[in-house]
């Protein structure tokens, strides 16, 4: 099964009413421990790097492990690059061979956002069946690179959707529905329920066409996210969630075993842990067995 792109993975999941885990990691390791847990779940899989690994260990790089464990894999695989501003980086990761792509302009003008954003979908359109993401509105708080205060965050408006996405050409639509990156400061954050319906009627309405993509999964309440699954939301993204298991599980380890000097230990106690994440969420998502 192995390498596929994102599109027809999530119009099937957008008929199935389910959602695919969109799963961001930092390192190998990460990688791998992500890819195990969705094969034991047989659910098919969206691993993502952020702007920062993709520079740091470099896009050629990330798309070489995940193709060789891709290849291997019993389960549909994509490789995504979450919130590009850059569009010279989204370029460099579709020609590295990434499978879908995110070019992030929700900060810049409708018009600029446009012009910036279908200039990658056509870059990567040319290139073959590479997916890419768009975002309208903007998700508040902090991916990577992307700071969003508070007062800047601003919900997608409906009417500019369908227009955004035709001129666009974008595979995948990100609206900005309330959703936030980072820890959630309540346990109750204000999502707008109503939009994302009047998005999906929008663009989705009369049969699958546009899948849509929800931020900010980490720290939403189990039966919210199963909320913002069944209206319609069919890729669902976790950044921070394993973040914070990654350096939980190096730091409690170490803190029980100072005296070791073995870092496949480490890997191990992260690998674990990672898996127990990425099941959990397959399991919230519904979208467990539906690989094949
Ligand atoms: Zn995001």
């Amino acid at each position: 099964m192995g390498v596929v792109s994102a599109r027809e993975m999530l119009l099937k999941a957008t008929e199935g009413k389910y959602a695919v885990g969109a799963f961001n990691v930092t390192n190998i390791v990460q990688m791998e421990a992500v890819v195990e847990a969705a094969e034991r779940k047989q659910a098919p899989l969206i691993l993502q790097t952020s702007v920062t690994p993709a520079r740091f260990l470099g896009v050629r790089v990330l798309a070489a492990a995940y193709r060789a464990m891709a290849e291997s894999a019993s389960i549909p695989i994509c490789l995504h690059l979450d919130h590009c501003a850059d569009v010279g980086l989204c370029r460099a990761a579709a020609d590295a061979g990434y499978t879908n792509v995110m070019i992030d302009a929700s900060k810049e003008t409708f018009e600029e956002n446009i012009r910036l954003t279908a200039s990658v979908a056509d870059y990567c359109h040319g290139l073959g069946d590479i997916t890419v993401e768009g975002e309208l509105g903007t998700v508040g708080g902090v991916e990577d690179q992307i700071k969003v205060t508070e007062d800047e965050a601003a919900l997608c408006d409906p009417d500019q959707a369908e227009e955004f996405v035709r001129r666009t050409r974008i595979d995948l639509f990100a609206p900005a529905i309330g959703t936030a990156h980072g820890v959630y400061k309540t346990k109750t954050p204000k999502l707008h329920f109503d939009r994302l319906r009047t998005i999906f009627d929008l663009l989705n309405g009369t049969s699958p066409r546009v899948p849509l993509v929800i931020h900010g999964g980490t720290g939403l309440q189990d039966d919210v996210v199963r909320r913002l699954v069944a209206l319609g939301g069919c890729k669902f993204n976790v950044s921070t969630e394993l973040k914070h298991t990654l350096i939980d599980a190096t730091f409690d380890y170490l803190s029980t075993h100072r005296d070791e000097y073995d870092p496949g230990r480490i890997d191990r106690a992260v690998n674990k842990a990672t898996i127990q994440t990425v099941e959990r969420w397959i399991d919230v998502l519904g979208c467990a067995g539906k690989a094949g």
